[in-house]
């Protein structure tokens, strides 16, 4: 085991335990060091190294935070225990409502919401509406029975209930927990494979920014499949280790999130993932907002011994035109594949 132990961190809290654990997908023992960093975000003390299977090339934490310690890795204000109220989409004027539910018909299977044929303004309105919409509201499937595990405080699970989903969730913080009882009694706080739910119980399930998280990716997988029943599908979204942002910033790209992330998907490896677990990817997005370029940009700078420019960026007038300037052209990373996040739709491979 190798370790490198910082003096400690402001509160002087000690280092967490490492453990040099083998390759989560292929069980390989060599790998090589890519990119070494301290907790950009909370100060945990130590540096941690992301290193690349020697067997698969699979990016992930090693040595890693031992599993009984990792809870000591998130801090109360940890942002996911903390999101704004849901993104509802049924709001605004009637002529708005129209074309979301137009949208939703259309695009997202919820042929309940389509009544009369709409005209063209409605549908052009629609279809601009439906790339945005797709992202926050679940493909209707089946019967309507949506889980959201690390549901945080419920964000997804507030939308979801709106679009008329009988809605659970699963979260490991006590605290984000009890926000998100606001939505469902079935709520289970803890881990995902302590989770009591029982086989085929669901028709969608979501897993947003979890399993970066957990210790084993492909039994997290396994155990949300096992919940979908005949025709589910389970949605998962990551970081995304092979876009832009990481070859742009290498060890300050905004995604690696040490020691919090323990693996580091691409879209290969995370499909690698989902066929391990007994899965087949039928979709897989790209994704690519400013404020993670931004984020990337302004720890590179500060690696790079510029932290007032770093600064300087953060400025509000700054930041919106670059914001803008990247708002222009990110379209191209997600035509090209090469998003900051990938989103994909698995369901289970036929027996
Ligand atoms: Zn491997």
């Amino acid at each position: 085991m190798t370790r490198v132990d910082a003096p400690g961190g402001p509160g002087g809290a000690a280092a967490p335990p490492t453990v040099d654990a083998a390759c989560f997908l292929c069980g390989a023992g060599d790998a090589d060091p890519v990119w070494t960093t301290p907790d950009r975000a909370f100060g945990v003390p130590v540096v941690y190294t992301v290193a690349r299977c020697r067997g698969c090339g699979f990016l992930y934490q090693r040595p890693r935070v031992r599993d009984d310690h990792l809870a000591d890795c998130y801090p109360d204000h940890y942002p996911r225990h903390q999101e704004p109220s849901p993104r509802v989409p049924f709001k605004g004027s009637s002529a708005r409502v129209r074309a979301v539910r137009w949208a939703l018909a259309r695009g997202l299977g919820y042929t309940a919401w389509q009544h009369e044929r709409p005209g063209l303004l409605t549908r052009l309105r629609g279809r601009r509406l439906l790339r945005r919409l797709r992202w926050d509201c679940p493909p209707w499937r089946g019967r309507g029975r949506y889980l959201d595990v690390g549901c945080g405080s419920g964000g997804a699970l507030g939308v979801a209930q709106s679009l008329g989903w009988q809605v659970a969730g699963v979260e490991m913080d006590a605290a984000a927990a009890a926000k998100a009882r606001r939505f469902t009694a079935r709520l289970h706080v803890g881990d995902l494979q302590a989770a009591p739910f029982g086989a085929g119980e669901f028709d969608v399930i979501s897993a947003y920014h979890v399993l970066e998280h957990v210790p084993d990716p492909v039994g997290a997988v396994r155990r949300m499949l096992g919940w979908l029943a005949p025709g589910g599908l389970l949605v998962v979204e990551v970081p995304n280790a092979g876009g832009f942002g990481a070859r742009l910033f290498g060890r300050a790209w905004s995604g690696l999130e040490l020691p919090r992330h323990l693996s580091h998907f691409t879209p290969e490896t995370l499909g690698r993932t989902a066929r391990q677990a007994g899965g087949r990817v039928v979709w897989c997005w790209h994704q690519a907002k400013p404020r993670y370029y931004l984020w990337s940009l302004g720890l590179w700078l500060r690696d790079h011994g510029a932290p007032a420019l770093a600064r300087a960026c953060e400025w509000r007038p700054l930041y919106g035109v670059l914001k803008l300037l990247l708002e222009l052209t990110l379209p191209l990373a997600r035509w090209a594949r090469r998003g900051e996040v990938i989103r994909i739709g698995i369901e289970r491979a036929a027996q």
